[in-house]
């Protein structure tokens, strides 16, 4: 079965991953449903959710597992680090730090041959920040 679904690039697919990597908001399968509607209209939200771990399977994106959250995509397969706002859950790109080249990386360790490094990076958005400040939040 698992050739037959990587067989071709179906025309919602394309517009999915088109518009994924257009935006930079890391938006979880609900939100890019959301933005792909504007564009195909009777596409539905299990088409979307389908065709995102199609594309995550395939490589062509990234799925950032959120502990107790919706999964979140990112178009952007470039390393980079991500910053997690604890208040709204917002993601961002990380500009500035680089995820360093380090032996862990590319070797084995304790038997184990490590493919990815991941660090999560949590904080509050400069929106909420801002919020807190002014006792709204
Ligand atoms: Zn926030
Ligand atoms: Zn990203």
């Amino acid at each position: 079965m698992t050739t037959a679904k990587f067989q071709r690039n179906t025309p919602q697919r394309k517009v999915i991953l088109a518009e994924l990597r257009k935006t930079h908001s890391h938006p979880t399968a609900t939100e890019l449903y959301e933005i792909v509607r504007e564009r195909l209209p009777k596409i539905s939200l299990g088409t979307v959710y389908r065709n995102l771990e199609l594309l995550t399977e395939m490589g062509a994106i990234r799925k950032l597992e959120i502990l107790g959250k919706e999964a979140r995509f990112d178009g952007d397969l470039s390393k980079h680090y991500h910053v997690r706002c604890v208040r709204c859950s917002r993601v961002d790109d990380l500009v500035g730090v680089h995820p360093e080249q380090t032996t862990e990386e590319s070797g084995d360790v304790n038997g184990w041959k490590i493919l990815e490094r991941r660090v999560e990076f949590v904080g509050i958005c400069p929106e909420c920040q801002h919020l807190g400040e002014t006792g709204v939040n």
